[in-house]
């Protein structure tokens, strides 16, 4: 497996394995908990600054939200630019405006300096609205882009075959292959002497006055400075309660009438739907995003694929679709990503969260910030970004709307549990939380008869996981962490698994 979900996604291929044994007796200057564009980019920029650095991921490179992402580089953000100057006001948001550009300069220089093939393109992108709701929202992005100055121009035609209201163009945006680039920033950091360690789950830290103590599944290692780019810090923090885990469903598919629309779209649509061309193996493939869910909060998984196909094809000449897969992103309550100190640290421990989709962007630009902070203490992001802000006005609402579900869901879910069918019950290919002898189970029953069966409870913070049958995995409503049917851990914050049973119990 490469990744963290049983589908495989169109950037799987390109996934290799590091074979550097590491060296865990020496100090570090900094160890960077995480192989994702996040963990990727501040490695290499830390190491390029002269710092000896250690990147340790529990799985492979990729493995987590890099390797399910769909890369499209955009320095407009989910976060509305009229949304940020409510919120933040018009100085902040023409910060935060700063970001788009400035990430998507470095990433090109990045490809240009270390010759890093991987198929990055200049692209327009295209803002479209379906219906008159969605050409008032577009007006407000408008407006709003236009105070911060952002370019948005209004066209007649757009190069989607989907029928629209009001459409705007918006030039300088980006694509490219998230895997082998990041691959190609593994390759340089290696050269610059840094060291990768794969299949090293960090499981706690202990911060002391001039070093931090990390406790991996390989042993302690020791380092003046820890980051986490584990996209949502492990263990818990007060971030598990200002972000919010949601799953995004991604399908890659053939056109029959080779009518490839090469440029970037989105609708606005909630959740909206997002495309863009990637070729892969000498074919052209219409990639199509959306049917985002909170995690743990779909049924049946299984329907956001057939309702994004069925959507895609309503509109394109569809005709095989080669790749589906799902991914996991965080919300943050306020709108902004967090990127500085963890909350609680004093100040040897860094982290960076809340990327919504835009976490190729967010995550690059963390590599600067996090690589300032560290090095000349101070960052012009700092305080936008500060993951310890707390903005009693922007989001306010939302976090406790976010805040209060999490607990309904584990109130819920212990109710729930009681109301469970015996074991005897479960079909082959059916996955349940079962009530046996007063003690929870997720249990599932491959088509073959085999039956995983685990303990239901999270142990990140004690919810009841539930089944997601696209990705046929257990996942945890409450702060997004997720489990294989074995109960090993797929995605955190959790750094354990669900505890195992029995391979095969009796039926
Ligand atoms: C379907 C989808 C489409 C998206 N499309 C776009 C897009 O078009 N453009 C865009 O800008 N953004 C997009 N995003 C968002 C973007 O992909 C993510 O924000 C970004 O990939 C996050 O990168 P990361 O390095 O921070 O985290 P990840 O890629 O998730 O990497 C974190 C790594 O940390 C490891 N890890 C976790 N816990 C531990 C631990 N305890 N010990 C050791 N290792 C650990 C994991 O195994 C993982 O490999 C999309 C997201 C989704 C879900």
């Amino acid at each position: 497996m490469y990744r963290d979900g049983a589908r495989k996604s169109i950037w799987q291929e390109e996934v290799k394995r590091y074979s550097s044994k590491a060296d865990f007796q020496q100090l570090y200057d900094v160890i960077i908990v995480g192989g994702g564009i996040t963990g990727i980019s501040t490695a290499l920029k830390l190491q390029q600054a002269g710092k000896k650095c250690i990147l340790l991921e529990a799985a492979n490179m990729g493995f987590g939200t890099t390797g399910g992402t769909t890369a499209h580089l955009n320095d407009f953000f989910d976060t509305t630019y009229t949304e940020a100057i409510k919120d933040f006001g018009l100085s902040n948001a023409k910060l935060f405006a700063e970001v788009g550009k400035e990430a998507i300069e470095m990433i090109e220089t990045n490809i240009k300096n270390f010759t890093i093939n991987c198929d990055f393109a200049k692209k327009a992108a295209y803002l479209f609205a379906l219906n008159k709701d969605q050409q008032k929202k577009l007006k407000d992005i408008v407006e709003g882009a236009s105070k911060v100055g952002h370019e948005m121009k209004y066209v007649n035609e757009i190069p989607f075959p989907i029928p629209f209201e009001e459409a705007v163009i918006i030039p300088d945006q980006g694509q490219f292959h998230p895997i082998k680039y990041c691959r190609g920033l593994g390759d340089v950091f290696l050269s610059l002497g840094g060291i990768i360690q794969e299949d090293c789950l960090c499981e706690s830290h202990d911060e002391h006055e001039d070093f931090v103590m990390l406790k991996t599944s390989k042993g302690e290692v020791k380092a003046k400075y820890l980051v986490y780019a584990t996209h949502i810090p492990p263990g818990l923090n007060v971030l598990h309660f200002t972000n919010a885990a949601y799953r995004s469903y991604a399908i890659a598919f053939s056109l029959k009438d080779n009518h490839y629309s090469w440029e970037l779209g989105y609708d606005l649509n909630e959740p909206y739907h997002y495309y863009r061309i990637q070729e892969i193996n000498g074919e052209n493939l219409l990639i199509a995003g959306g049917e985002d869910h909170k995690t743990g909060h779909e049924e049946n998984t299984g329907e956001c694929f057939s309702r994004l196909e069925n959507y895609v094809r309503q509109h394109f000449n569809v005709e095989t679709a080669y790749y589906s897969w799902s991914s996991q992103y965080y919300e943050p309550v306020d709108g902004f990503p967090y990127i500085g100190k963890l909350p609680g640290s004093n100040g040897k421990i860094f982290t960076a969260t809340g990327f919504r989709g835009n976490g190729m962007i967010f995550g690059t630009i963390s590599s600067q910030i996090l690589t300032d902070l560290i090095i000349l203490g101070k960052s012009k992001y700092e305080e936008i970004f500060s993951p310890s802000r707390i903005k009693p006005i922007a989001g306010f609402s939302n976090f406790v709307k976010e805040g209060s579900e999490v607990v309904f869901d584990f109130m819920k879910d212990k109710l729930f549990t009681k109301k469970i069918i015996s074991l005897s019950e479960i079909k082959s290919g059916e996955a349940k939380v079962i009530q046996y002898e007063g003690e929870s189970y997720a249990l599932y029953k491959e088509t073959n008869g085999k039956v995983h069966l685990v303990k239901s409870t999270c142990p990140h913070a004690l919810c009841e996981v539930r089944w997601n049958s696209a990705e046929l995995s257990w996942d945890c409503p409450c702060h997004g962490s997720r489990f294989n049917v074995n109960g090993k851990m797929l995605t955190g914050p959790t750094v354990k698994g669900l505890q195992k049973i029995e391979e095969n119990p009796e039926p």
